[in-house]
């Protein structure tokens, strides 16, 4: 399976960071090494002194397909999770700087935090879905899919003209504002509507 992954797609987050709001999505990829195991700690890499936490949407991938018209994207998925991208913020910058690829600072071990999924019939739609991420019992980031600049199944037109969607395969579907640092002790906790869908412990 393989991981893709949605980079400013939170016009908040864009502000945050100082982003340029980009034409099309942004797109990049995780390998499956990234998945942080289920029930393990994350480990702050040694090569980074910036990860941030970026919790996001995901989408569960059941059917292969490839130029998939959004009008039939729904057909394609019918589980909605919630995961972190983590990202090693410096080295990211660093990349960016040089317009360097971005893989070291985000697809690293661990970089890929995939909760438990949803039936996507539980809920009213799509794109009207409410989530957010406590560290230590604290709300850090808070969003709706509503907020999209491109919505579940827009993405998965957009996707799928570059890579074949294959059963298993996972989107990430961008973070809203909020991110910021982990320190060790730290706890993570999401939630998509009011259900907990993961909890980690940063060593
Ligand atoms: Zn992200």
């Amino acid at each position: 399976m393989k991981i893709i992954c949605v980079g400013r797609n939170y016009a908040a987050h864009i502000e945050e960071l100082d982003n340029e709001r980009p034409k099309d999505p942004v797109l990049f990829l995780k390998p499956d090494t990234a998945i942080l195991l289920k029930k393990q700690p994350f480990f702050i890499p040694e090569f980074s002194d910036d990860v941030h936490y970026e919790v996001e949407v995901l989408v569960k991938i059941k059917k292969i397909g490839k130029h998939i018209n959004r009008k039939f994207a729904h057909k394609y998925y019918d589980e909605i999770g919630l995961g972190i991208d983590f990202t090693a913020r410096d080295l990211q910058a660093n990349l960016k700087k040089k317009g360097l690829p971005w893989e070291k600072a985000k697809a690293f071990d661990g970089a890929a935090v995939i909760g438990n999924f949803i039936p996507k019939k539980n809920f009213e739609s799509v794109n009207n879905i409410s989530f957010r991420l406590e560290k230590n019992d604290e709300i850090v980031q808070q969003a709706s899919t509503a907020l999209m600049l491109w919505k579940i199944d827009e993405l998965i037109e957009y996707i799928s003209k570059y890579f074949t969607l294959k059963i298993g395969d996972i989107i990430f579907t961008g973070t809203p504002s909020g991110v910021g640092k982990v320190h060790p002790e730290d706890k993570l906790t999401g939630f998509i509507e009011g259900t907990e869908v993961f909890s980690i412990k940063v060593k």
